[in-house]
């Protein structure tokens, strides 16, 4: 496991982010989303066998995410990063619902 260099850019997750073109990528790569714990995911791209690892949490109430591509470390939202988010709402709903 490598660090990634300098700051982390998180990338907010308002209504307002344009995720749907990256959602509608995901469901077309079809990454292979791996759950690390809770907030930590690792994106596989199948065809390249490229992975990232995309990061989510709460601060303030609102939702951030990161991811360690390119496009990531420019504080773009990505595929890999759309992908993660849909795991990671899942997952929270499914504890939400656990209790
Ligand atoms: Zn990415």
């Amino acid at each position: 496991m490598t660090e990634t260099e300098g700051a982390k850019k998180m990338i907010q997750l308002t209504t307002a982010t344009k995720l749907e073109k990256q959602i509608a990528k995901a469901r077309t790569v079809k990454p292979r989303v791996h759950v690390n714990c809770f907030g930590s995911y690792t994106v596989t791209n199948k065809q390249t066998g490229a992975t990232y690892t995309v990061t989510c949490e709460k601060r303030d109430g609102k939702r951030f995410a990161s991811c360690t591509c390119r496009a990531g470390e420019l504080g773009r939202a990505c595929y890999h990063l759309a992908a993660a988010v849909a795991a990671h709402l899942q997952l929270a709903a499914e504890r939400q619902a656990a209790h």
